[in-house]
């Protein structure tokens, strides 16, 4: 990674709440102007990793640099960020213009500077009718975009946002999450969002760091971990995957059921046992069963707008379905139907081997 764009960069930290390791010697480092997620199951230690940036957590071990400062044993109040939390945390008694104020009347800033000011964020959030408010007069996506304009009115260079769209319905997390983006964009900050929502990580991110246990266990781009997940952990909590048993037969081949599929099986020896994540969308359905093919029975269709997702019942797979997603204009092509056999293969480039 070119060291001039790193803005932040965390070195062998770690974080024990007692007996218990939260953070496990974490070392990642963040570039200028990046919008990365901190994706993980819950108690994976993503929310103490975020609050350790913020100050509001000390390390047990380990430095935290910003700007290449070291900035791990200052007080928050020293930092250089905004923050915004699940629960909008805004003061309930201050009116919108007030909360988006707060910061800037702790730093002093002019009457008329601070009107200026707010009234911009409130017109970059699209809330401009409603800076008299009260939060409990505002609807919950309306109150988190509030809380987004209170974080950046002092124009930090980091923004950190903690599950900040978990709480709302899904239609209004969908909008707001493009929102997020934009502002991303427009405003040009380095942004850390902690989700245990793989799509809304999926969908937002430049580059996710997936953690688990306390540790990093993949970082990349949405499309690289989507594609390329470096462990069964990760494409398990990434997107559906089907899970198939296989042996190595030699470096171009596996034994998959009782056929042999061909597949390069670089980093792994003859003989070994492999499982083999295989993405719904990576199952194609055959018209015509063919020497290489795989046979099964469709036990149930779902719609899903722009593809039918089958569960198929196969020896492959004899602990559940095998799940295959078909766009909806290859299924008249394919006779698929409830009770239906089926014939299929694998896109070999769309499997990962574990
Ligand atoms: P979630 O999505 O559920 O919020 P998370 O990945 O953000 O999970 P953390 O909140 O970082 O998880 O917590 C990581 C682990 O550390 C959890 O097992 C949690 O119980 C523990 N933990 C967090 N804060 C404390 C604390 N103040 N005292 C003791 N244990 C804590």
């Amino acid at each position: 990674m070119d060291s001039q764009s790193q803005y932040l960069k965390i070195e062998n930290l770690s974080k024990d709440f007692g007996n218990f390791r939260a953070l496990n010697n974490i070392s990642i480092s963040i570039n200028n102007g990046e919008f990365v997620c901190f994706l993980g199951p819950s108690g994976c230690g993503k929310t103490t990793l975020l609050r350790c940036i913020a100050g509001l957590e000390l390390q047990s071990s380990g430095k935290i640099f910003q700007n290449g400062a070291l900035i791990s044993n200052l007080p928050t109040s020293q930092r250089d960020f905004g923050i915004v939390f699940q629960s909008y945390a805004l003061f309930p008694n201050l009116s919108c213009f007030e909360n988006i104020a707060y910061g800037l009347r702790n730093a002093a800033w002019t009457k008329a500077d601070i009107e200026t000011r707010v009234d911009s964020l409130l017109d970059l959030i699209g809330l401009s009718d409603h800076s008299k408010k009260y939060p409990s007069q505002l609807s919950g996506g309306e109150q988190q975009r509030i809380a987004l304009a209170r974080a950046i009115a002092t124009s930090p260079n980091l923004l950190l946002l903690d599950e900040p769209l978990s709480a709302l319905d899904a239609k209004v997390r969908i909008h707001l999450r493009q929102e997020l983006k934009n502002f991303h964009r427009s405003l040009g900050l380095t942004s850390i969002m902690v989700t245990h929502d793989q799509e809304e990580a999926l969908s937002i991110a430049d580059r996710i760091f997936v953690m688990d246990g306390g540790e990093i266990m993949q970082v990349g781009s949405p499309e690289d971990i989507y594609r390329h997940p470096a462990s069964a952990f990760v494409a398990n909590f990434i997107g559906m995957t089907n899970f198939l048993s296989g042996t190595v037969v030699n470096g171009k081949k596996i034994k998959l059921g009782t056929h042999l599929f061909p597949i390069d099986t670089q980093g792994f020896s003859k003989g070994d046992q492999i499982k083999v994540a295989a993405r719904p969308e990576a199952v194609k359905i055959l018209t015509t069963k063919t020497n290489h093919s795989f046979e099964g029975k469709i036990v149930e269709l779902e719609f899903l707008g722009s593809f039918v997702r089958l569960h198929i019942s196969t020896s492959l797979s004899p602990k559940g379905n095998l799940l295959a997603d078909l766009a909806v204009f290859e299924k008249p092509k394919s006779n698929i139907s409830l009770g239906s056999k089926v014939n299929f293969t694998f896109s070999p480039d769309l499997l990962s081997l574990f």
